[in-house]
């Protein structure tokens, strides 16, 4: 690491203002350790040449005096998100060799906001998975290790490689989409801040989709501000997603600092789960701990639908990816493999094109929204989504602003430790997480301590429909308390 790349964001953009330093120097920096980090396999492009192009376009504007709110700030790209001329594949062999012809909202507003692109990092085919281990480009490695080993750590998923970049300094912050946890768990597997806006906060046009009515892209930092930060720039209204609202975006970075004093925290008692390692009980009980003494009231709430969210996500996330991923069909993008006729060529290009994990979704999928069963998986599932959002709906009413909980049921485990055998392993890994998409509220992880073997633990702060400032003040609160962790060099 060098001392370019030691900045946070936040450091880095008053740093560029006051001419410390320029734009093509903090891309260089970054780029340089991009280039001595691979074997975390985090990037699945690297766009060197772009980046610098970039950045002396940012410093141009710098000097001119227009800079934008995240002029010359290095980032990276989750591969889910579509960049023009630069390929997007969704770390999937099926879109292996797409290159869009345009811009992710998210994307346009963050080039538009003076960002830098240094590459496209690695995801779970399709976002599906919890350990990046479904890549087509292979798994990605954390930076962080057990104490005393060098067993190779997933750094959770799907936005492994996102998270990874951020945690080992390879970029000032990330992007990441959330449809189950996506953001929250790697962000927790990794020690750094990743946050799930509401659903609607941020335009999902040009994200490759997994399941529509779930999908919501944010931002990975290593701060609580630098996320702030970021979220603002890629939030908005967007004409070209119907669901994303029409209301302003506001000033998150003000929310950062702001007194906790008199907001009501829930505790969800169903969060409390049978078997949860001692560790997770322990890092709960301090972040209750660290929100009460900065004048937060802590209030035991019930949401007792919580144990239907995870079999209720896997029949609605695979029934909306089923019918996203019909889009593949060797037709009009992406691989096409020949066949005898037209329905061999779907059958070949789609069998020879999406992963294991992917074909089994589409097959859970189908069964689930077929005549005969749509009743009862689809439709029931459908109504038990509306039960959890009524759970987190009254006890909002009854003035609990925020909950807190674990993010995850365990510190990151090993790459090919889990899910082997029985993927539902690995499905179990969002317990804490798919409820907050089921209701389409927002979700913070923050870094709150290690574990005995010295791997990062999170805490999952969840908040009111559009209130992402609540969370940003509260996650700040745990964040000054507990401090911030960082990952020993070894690559
Ligand atoms: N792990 C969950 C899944 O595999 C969530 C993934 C995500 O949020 N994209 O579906």
């Amino acid at each position: 690491m060098n001392e370019l790349t030691s900045l946070s964001l936040a450091q880095a953009r008053d740093g560029l203002a006051k001419k410390d330093f320029s734009a093509v120097e903090l891309a260089d920096a970054h780029l340089l350790a991009i280039e001595q980090a691979r074997a975390l396999n985090a990037f699945v492009l690297e766009t060197p040449e772009r980046a610098l192009a970039m950045a002396k376009a940012s410093d141009a504007r710098i000097h001119a005096g227009k800079a934008g709110p995240l002029e010359g700030i290095p980032l990276a790209i989750k591969d889910m998100f579509c960049t023009e001329g630069v390929r997007t594949s969704a770390c999937s062999k099926i879109l292996e060799n797409f290159v869009p012809t345009y811009d992710s909202t998210v994307t346009s507003q963050l080039w538009r906001a003076g960002a830098v692109l240094l590459g496209k990092t690695n995801n779970d085919e399709f976002a599906m998975g919890s350990s990046n281990e479904t890549s087509h480009f292979g798994p990605v490695t954390s930076p962080w290790r057990r104490k005393g080993s060098n067993v190779a750590i997933t750094p959770g998923g799907s936005s492994g490689g996102s998270a990874a970049a951020v945690a080992a300094h390879l970029c000032l912050g990330a992007t990441g989409t959330d449809t189950g946890g996506s953001i929250r768990q790697p962000a927790a597997f990794t020690g750094t801040v990743g946050i799930k806006p509401t659903y609607g906060r941020v335009s999902r046009w040009g994200v490759v989709a997994f399941a529509s009515s779930l999908d919501q892209a944010g931002p990975f930092a290593r701060t609580v501000r630098d996320s702030a930060i970021l979220l603002r720039s890629m939030a908005g209204h967007d004409a070209k997603d119907t669901t994303c609202i029409d209301s302003p975006v506001p000033d998150y970075e003000k929310a950062v600092g702001r007194s906790v004093k008199g907001l009501r925290i829930g505790i969800p008692k169903e969060y409390r789960l049978d078997g949860m390692p001692a560790e997770i009980e322990k890092i709960w009980e301090q972040g209750r701990a660290w929100l009460k003494a900065a004048g937060a009231e802590l209030v035991e709430v019930s949401l007792p639908h919580t144990k239907y969210a995870l079999p209720a996500y896997y029949i609605v996330a695979p029934a909306e990816a089923s019918s996203n991923l019909a889009r593949y069909d060797g037709v009009r993008y992406g691989l096409r493999v020949p066949g005898r006729d037209i329905t061999d060529m779907y059958e070949r290009t789609r069998a020879e094109g999406f992963g294991a994990e992917v074909r089994r979704r589409i097959m859970i999928g189908t069964y689930v929204l077929s005549a005969g069963y749509y009743d009862a998986y689809y439709l029931r599932a459908q109504q038990v989504r509306t039960l959890i959002k009524r759970d987190f709906e009254a006890c909002f009413k009854a003035g609990v602003h925020a909950m807190l909980t674990p993010a995850t049921p365990s510190a990151a485990f090993g790459v090919g430790e889990k899910g082997q055998a029985d993927p539902v392993e690995m499905y179990l890994n969002d317990v804490f997480t798919v409820t907050v998409n089921m209701a389409g509220l927002p979700g913070i992880a923050v870094p709150a301590g290690l574990d005995g073997q010295g791997l990062p633990l999170g805490l999952q702060l969840i908040g009111r429909p559009f209130d992402e400032e609540t969370l940003f003040s509260a996650a700040h609160v745990i964040e000054q308390a507990a401090g911030h962790f960082k990952a020993a060099k070894w690559w």
